[in-house]
This record gives C-alpha cells, structure tokens and sequence, in this order.
C-alpha cells in the first residue's frame, strides 16, 4: 500500500468505523497494521510495534503462531462452519473434553459461547435457572464485587462496577444487583480477617434473593487491574458454601496461566460452580468462550426434563474449537510456567523504579501482568504516540499503564516495553502534571 492508500483508508476509518468505547464523531487516533508475528505488530508503513497488549490478555502465543495457523488451515479445508443443533464434531469434542481436563475436578459440562460477554450471560442464565429448577425463583440476583468487570452485554454490564462500569448511562435498564466493596486486602500483603466483613454481611443480608457471588478470582482486570488476597475467595467459597449461593469465577482474562496458575482459582485451592473462559482460549485467534458447569449445576436445571435456554447461531464453531485445540496443546508443550514465572520477575525487576516517581501511585506485578497506576488519568492521545515513537504497543486506560505481554516475549523486548513505560512515568513526573 501507499502512503495515499493509507491516508485514505485511514480517513474513512475515522469517518464510518466505530472502535471500542470510543466517539463516531470525535474518535481517538488509530494505527495502520498490516500483519503481526511473534511480539511485533508489523504497521503498515513498515514500522514495528513490541507488542505489551497480546491484544487485551488474547495472543498468549504471540502472532502468526505455525501451529495454532496449521489448526486452522487444516480445519478450514473441512469445514469452517456448522450449525450445533443437533450436530456435533471433533473439534469440540477434543476441546470440551480438554477443558473439563484442565480446569477444577467438579466442572464436567461445558456450553461453547461466542463471546467472554455472552459466556457471563450463560452462566448467570445457569444460575437462575438452577434455583428456578430448585423451587427457589426468588433466589435470581448476583452479589458482585466493586472494582469487577464481566462484559458490555446487558445482563454482563450489570455485574460490572457500579460506579466506574456503564450503570449510570442505562440507570433502569440494567437490573440492580447486590454489591459488596473491593477486596480491601491485596495479594502480596498478609491476610487481614476484616476484607470479608462485607461480603460475610452481604450474603447473610441477601441470600435469600441471590442465584450466585459473580466474580473475577484474584485479579480484577479492566475494572482497576486489582490484585486481591487468595484467602478472601477462601472466605467467599466458604459463604456459597454457607449461605447456599452458586460461585461464578470469571476466568476469561485470569484463564490460561496469565496469573501464574492455570486458572487463578488454584491460588485459593478453590472450586466454583460455574467457571467462565474466553479471551485466550484461542491463542488470540478468533472469539471463542466456554462455561463450564458442575454436574450439580447441570443436573439442577435439567431435572423434571428441563432443558437450558441458550443456543447461539455459531456455538460450537469448528474453525474456533481446532485452534483452542491447538493452543492448549502448544501452551502445555511450552514451559508456559517457567515463561511466565521470567516475566515475573523481569516485571518486577524493570518496573520496579517507577515506585519513587511523583507521578506514579502504585506498581505492582503478578505473573506476566505489570501495572503502572499513575496518580492522575493519563491522555490517550499523548500516551499512544508516546508510545508508537518507541517501538512498543502500550494502551492505558484511566490511570492505568498496563501490560500483559505474549508469554514468549523474549527479555530483550520485555525490557523495551517496560522502559518505554518507565520513560512515559518520568515524562509524567517531569511534568508535574
Ligand atoms: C474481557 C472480559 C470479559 C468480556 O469478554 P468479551 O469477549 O469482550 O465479551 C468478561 N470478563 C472479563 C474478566 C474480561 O476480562
């Protein structure tokens, strides 16, 4: 293409295409990418981006990945698409049997969503239905955590924080759930028994009208990049247990290793009842979610010949279920723990110094997750360029300077990433803005 070419396409992006919570009219700077391999994202002016995004948690591979193109080649030539009702393949029966595998030993039913905002919706659904099933029709609302997000769909959004999520532009519109505070208590300081005086409060409070605690186990993502103490979720699965609540474990951005476990709920040695997959379930390939479903769960809304009400048009889609497939197999041949347990540490050892600056309010690291809260919003607009100058792709939000690279980042680019982040912090402070 030619610079006019790009001008062009880039001018009618600007004008007719909408990108994620953005203006039509006034929209945010976007950048020209042609291809993307490895860490790098290949724009289309032929500069190169290292990439600290893996594209919102998704590329755990990086880009352009042989085996997981292979999957879907292979997959392709037979067939791309077929419907789920009352069909089924081998590509999802390797995977759903491949994740009942993997993930905790009482999640044995597996329903294939098209998106980590729809598999939100299943299980909510799930839940509900569980206690309809059970006689129990008051028990339909979720106790949710502050600080969480779970999705941009209706029934999603309003598990989302109230204040920071999008409640107040659909006030009525999104049903009023039960909330308890952030986990006071973070991962690497030492438990204090008060973090779940709320939550304790909440559920004997609530119990009665609550289907299921909707929440992402230890780490909180886009709602403030949160790390919360493992025996805070001890406590919460203790209190289901209790006051007869289902757990929702959101796992689509904490799924697949990014917190060090293979799913974070193995920190707190903890099972929940319904458990949600998305984002890098395909190695960043293509939208693919899962819920998976305790048999207690699964036989509670199938008793009396109930059947559960959710079928998308392209559940179960073939192409998608090869290359998870193909992902999980090339994430169990790397040494993905040993990979990420590296970039833990080059984490922390890089990001470290950002801890003295004026500008900066906290740093804090967990598994291949680094987070730079800065003390005031950062400016999209600056911080992009910023950013694009130096060969890395770094996209904040809100106070928020964040990575969580390609698992097979190398050091070398590991350390560009993280110093473009500490410049961006001293620019900052320099600035005293
Ligand atoms: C991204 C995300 C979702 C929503 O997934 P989509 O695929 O964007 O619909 C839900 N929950 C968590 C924790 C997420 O990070």
């Amino acid at each position: 293409m030619q610079i006019e070419d790009h001008k062009i396409a880039l001018d009618f992006d600007r004008a007719h295409i909408w990108h994620p919570y953005t203006s039509a009219t006034k929209p945010l700077p976007t950048q020209l990418i042609e291809s993307a391999s490895g860490v790098r994202l290949r724009m289309a002016d032929g500069r190169e981006l290292v990439d600290g995004m893996a594209s919102w948690w998704c590329a755990i591979h990086g880009y352009n990945h042989p085996e997981l193109n292979d999957a879907a080649k292979t997959q392709i030539d037979k067939m791309s698409h077929v419907m789920f009702g009352g069909i089924t393949h081998q590509p999802a029966i390797d995977l759903c049997k491949r994740l009942i595998d993997i993930t905790p030993a009482r999640l044995q039913h597996v329903f294939l969503a098209d998106s980590g905002s729809i598999s939100v919706e299943v299980a909510m659904k799930m839940a509900v239905q569980f206690w309809h099933a059970k006689a129990q029709p008051s028990k339909r609302k979720m106790l949710s955590l502050r600080g969480g997000y779970h999705g941009d769909t209706f029934a999603a959004m309003s598990v989302c924080d109230p204040d920071t999520g999008m409640h107040h532009l659909f006030n009525d519109a999104v049903v009023q759930q039960v909330f308890t505070e952030r986990p006071s208590c973070r991962f690497s300081n030492s438990f204090d028994q008060a973090s779940t005086d709320d939550l304790e409060r909440m559920l004997s409070q609530h119990h009665h009208e609550l289907a299921a605690v909707t929440l992402e186990p230890i780490v909180q993502g886009a709602g403030g990049m949160w790390f919360y103490h493992p025996n805070y979720l001890k406590r919460v699965r203790e209190l289901c247990d209790q006051f007869k609540v289902l757990l929702i474990a959101d796992e689509i951005a904490t799924g697949f290793g990014r917190t060090g476990k293979l799913f974070a709920c193995e920190w707190a040695d903890i099972e929940p009842d319904i458990l949600c997959l998305g984002k890098a379930l395909t190695g960043g390939y293509m939208t693919l979610a899962a819920t998976l479903a305790s048999s207690e769960v699964a036989n509670g809304i199938s008793e009396n010949g109930g059947v559960f009400m959710h079928g998308p048009t392209f559940m179960g889609n073939p192409l998608a279920c090869a290359v998870a497939n193909a992902s999980i197999s090339v994430l169990f041949e790397s040494d993905w723990q040993k990979n990420v347990s590296r970039i833990e540490g080059k984490l922390e050892q890089e990001l470290h110094s950002a801890k003295d600056l004026s500008s900066v309010e906290d740093v804090r690291v967990l598994g291949a997750i680094g987070v730079i809260e800065m003390k005031q919003t950062i400016d999209t607009v600056f911080a992009q360029a910023f950013f694009v100058e130096r060969g890395v792709w770094v996209r904040p939000f809100g106070k928020l300077l964040y990575i969580m690279p390609p698992y097979s980042i190398s050091n070398e680019d590991l350390s560009l990433v993280c110093q473009a982040m500490i410049e961006f912090a001293q620019v900052r402070t320099a600035q005293s803005y």
